[in-house]
């Protein structure tokens, strides 16, 4: 097992105490930071799935709303066993503030069913999620909360989520979600966006901090959607991937990884390990390893005062969710070791995502090079725009995203004002 199993570490606690202290830099009145500690709108469902021997099996699913005040709800759908009620709501207000931070017109949600779908066959993983979508169809809607894929969710996985939306009003609305396939008014892009986004954000992190990324040593935790989209593009680029790891293992060659190859194998076979030409490590170990950039790309609770003291990257691009605790920051700050947070490192892919809504709002498409282009510049200007509150503030990078986007939702916040 390549995740590093932490001991009980609430991921909301985590996320309540990042906007805390943000709140408290930016002297937020008492009020206004009660309102935005609690997520708006928590829905759990208990629902029934027929398996296919005929029996029936019970799923707990959620789906969480944190916060509405700049727009429409907006987060993926996680399918794992470890879904909990305080993981969907950390996640749904890391979604707020991502949002705010490359300022995209969307609040912050997310869903989960605590499921692992490689139990299920292919009629039972359609079953499930088309129940799923109907128990959470009250709460979501093109203007209202708009979901997306996260950890084991696909393109697939989102049309029947469309499909099943759009049976219950009589016509096609694919707006309601985004990551579907382009046929059906998916973005081109989306699938790589995450990946592509922060690859971007650690090109511009080694500008500013003197990394020069060509033969540049990387460790990417994590080949999901975004750690493979992201390892992919940093080999491409020039950095030197020493170490990956996937849910089965992981691998490591001082000299660099064949990455292609990697890719190649994963599509194969489905897993990392055995790759030739690189040796097997522990998934702890790959976290210390002895290089200069390190993305997590996996879950929440990588990073902690466990590991922390051992990391030798001088760089870390968070491109899983909640990967650092607070306890491993302050240990990275002290150590003099950058953090890029997550809630601007993996922002690419819900900013494709909001591509994807604008473009089925519209019913006019755009091609692969207009959304690139798109993308590279809310992220260039987001990354800079945090570069310059962290110089303001004598900051870290974690520190400086919070305080933007935590204005920009406060002022939004404020100035709707409380109803009634
Ligand atoms: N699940 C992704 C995230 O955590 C994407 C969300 C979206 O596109 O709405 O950012």
């Amino acid at each position: 097992m390549a995740i590093v199993e932490t001991e009980e570490l609430n991921p909301f606690a985590v996320a309540v105490e990042q906007f805390d202290s943000a709140a408290e830099r930016l002297n937020l009145p008492q009020g206004l930071r009660a309102i935005l500690r609690e997520p708006k709108r928590e829905l759990t469902v208990n629902f029934p799935v027929r398996r296919d021997d005929g029996t029936i099996q019970m799923y707990r699913g959620y789906r969480v709303q944190h916060n509405i005040n700049r727009g429409p709800a907006k987060g993926g759908i996680r399918f794992d066993t470890r879904v909990t009620l305080d993981e969907v709501r950390a996640l749904a207000m890391w979604m707020t503030w991502k949002c705010a931070v490359v300022n995209i017109p969307f609040g912050g949600a997310k869903g989960g069913v605590i499921v692992d779908p490689r139990t299920l066959s292919a009629r039972e993983l359609e079953r499930l999620v088309r129940r799923y979508a109907t128990e959470i169809a009250g709460v979501i809607g093109p203007e209202s909360d708009i979901p997306a894929p996260d950890v084991n969710t696909n393109p697939q996985i989102m049309a029947w989520i469309m499909d099943t939306y759009s049976m219950h009003h009589g016509y096609s609305i694919p707006a309601v979600v985004t990551g579907k396939p382009v046929a059906i008014g998916g973005s081109q892009g989306r699938v790589e966006a995450t990946g592509r986004g922060v690859f971007i954000i650690t090109r511009e992190a080694c500008r500013v901090l003197d990394i020069s990324m060509d033969g540049a040593a990387v460790a990417v935790q994590g080949f999901g959607n975004v750690g493979s989209v992201t390892a992919k593009l940093l080999h491409e680029h020039g950095c030197k991937v020493v170490g990956l790891s996937d849910m089965y293992g992981a691998i490591y060659n001082e000299h660099g990884i064949d990455v292609p190859a990697a890719l190649e194998q994963v599509k194969r076979t489905g897993r990392l390990t055995g790759l030739p030409d690189t040796e097997a490590i522990e998934g702890g170990a790959l976290l210390e390893l002895p290089v200069d950039i390190l993305v997590p790309a996996a879950l929440e609770g990588q990073l902690t005062h466990h590991n922390a003291p051992a990391v030798k990257a001088r760089l870390i691009v968070e491109a899983a969710n909640g990967p650092t605790t607070p306890e491993a920051d302050a240990i990275f700050h002290e150590h003099g070791i950058a953090v890029v947070p997550d809630i601007l490192a993996n922002a690419g892919g819900v900013t494709v995502s909001y591509f994807e809504w604008v473009q089925d709002l519209q019913r006019f498409f755009w091609n692969e090079g207009e959304i690139n282009n798109r993308l590279e510049h809310i992220m260039v200007q987001s990354f800079n725009a945090v570069e310059a509150k962290r110089e303001e503030q004598g900051c870290d990078f974690r520190t400086a995203a919070y305080l933007l986007a935590v204005a920009r939702v406060a002022e939004a916040t404020e100035v709707r004002g409380i109803y009634p």
